[in-house]
């Protein structure tokens, strides 16, 4: 088994991504359960659980089980929280309710206790050399323009939100996708015991044990720009994470780090995992809208089975022909 990189590992959205490890896709559960239907829902969720725990065992101390929290910004986020929490519960989900998170600056949370923080560029550089000693021959900086001639029974396109070119039909369809983020000077006081996140994901946030505030997300303020293969940051959402990361902190914070990547984005916000149409050989797993840390994983391990021949029904609900 051959991994081709066209930079070296972890130098995609892998290495430089909030390091939320959520359990769940990409969608509410209850707006997923009305796009597949209930049963489908919970076994998705359930899946995910069981991928957290796979990561769990394979990324040593790049992955802290500290649960998220998903905030409320206004009454109307709060209600539909509260809609997607009952839902949970009734399908027997560990979630917690909390009436006033953050000392009542936000309208109410759920908390997943199930949810980890992860340091993503080590857990992936793990999982490469649990590759490399399974026998995967590596090879970064390494390209492929074209499946002819790459002598392989089959390959996977796992490219997410970077543009590979190798994709045919399904090429652009998965939205390249930029999400900037930040990260403070070390703090001294502990602010946030696990990852948080608001306004519908579009703020997210946690602490590193540094202290170190890391902080991304702000992308709805100039939505159509961030639709782009460019990983620079700019200075309008940065200004903005800035402003944001004070506000949370009280008071000014010096900014050590800034940085840009490229997320999938799937306008159903399901995974695009499987066969990739009018090819013979060629398979797909992507399109994780923001969440690839755990279906990621999943992805790729439903996509292994189905490559072997193995019966994989659970990749029906992420059928790449369904965006044709
Ligand atoms: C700023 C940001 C924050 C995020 N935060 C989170 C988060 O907190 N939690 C979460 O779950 N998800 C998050 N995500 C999403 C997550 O990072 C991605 O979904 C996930 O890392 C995708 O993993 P992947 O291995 O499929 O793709 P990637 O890690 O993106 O790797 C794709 C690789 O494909 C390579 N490539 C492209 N074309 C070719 C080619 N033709 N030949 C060879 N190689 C090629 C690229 O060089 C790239 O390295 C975030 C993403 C971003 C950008």
């Amino acid at each position: 088994m051959r991994l081709h990189e066209a930079r070296a590992i972890a130098e995609g959205a892998s290495g430089r991504n909030g390091g939320f490890g959520l359990r769940g896709g990409a969608a509410p559960y209850d707006v997923t359960a009305e796009t597949i239907g209930r049963d489908a829902a919970r076994d998705y969720w359930l899946q995910t659980e069981a991928a957290l725990d796979r990561i769990a065992s394979l990324a040593g101390d790049a992955f802290v089980r500290t649960g998220s929290l998903r905030l409320a910004a206004d009454a109307g986020e709060r209600d539909e929280l509260r809609v997607e929490y009952e839902l949970l519960r009734e399908d027997r989900f560990d979630v917690e309710w909390v009436d006033e998170p953050q000392g009542g600056r936000s309208h109410a949370a759920m908390f997943h206790p199930v949810d980890a923080t992860l340091q993503p560029a080590r857990f992936v550089r793990r999982l490469a050399v649990h590759a490399a000693e399974a026998g995967v021959d590596i090879r970064e900086h390494s390209r492929i323009d074209s499946l002819d001639g790459l002598e392989a029974e089959h390959v996977l396109v796992a490219t997410d939100g970077y543009p590979s070119g190798l994709l045919g039909p399904l090429e652009g369809l998965i939205v390249p996708t930029r999400g900037q983020m930040i990260a403070t000077e070390p703090l001294r006081e502990r602010l946030f015991d696990c990852p948080h996140y608001g306004r519908n994901g579009f703020d997210y946030w946690h602490q590193r044990d540094d202290g170190r505030l890391v902080v991304g997300g702000f992308r709805d303020f100039a939505l159509h720009e961030e639709f782009t293969t460019d990983e620079t940051t700019t200075p309008r959402i940065q200004a903005a994470l800035e402003s944001f990361v004070a506000d949370l902190a009280g008071r000014p914070l010096r900014i050590d780090y800034r940085w840009a990547g490229l997320f999938g984005l799937v306008m159903d916000f399901l995974p695009v995992v499987g066969r990739v149409p009018d090819t013979e050989n060629a398979w797909v797993a992507g399109g994780y809208s923001g969440h690839g840390n755990v279906l990621g994983l999943l992805c790729g391990e439903l996509v292994a089975d189905a490559m072997l021949g193995r019966p994989a029904p659970r990749l029906a609900i992420f059928d790449p022909t369904r965006l044709l």
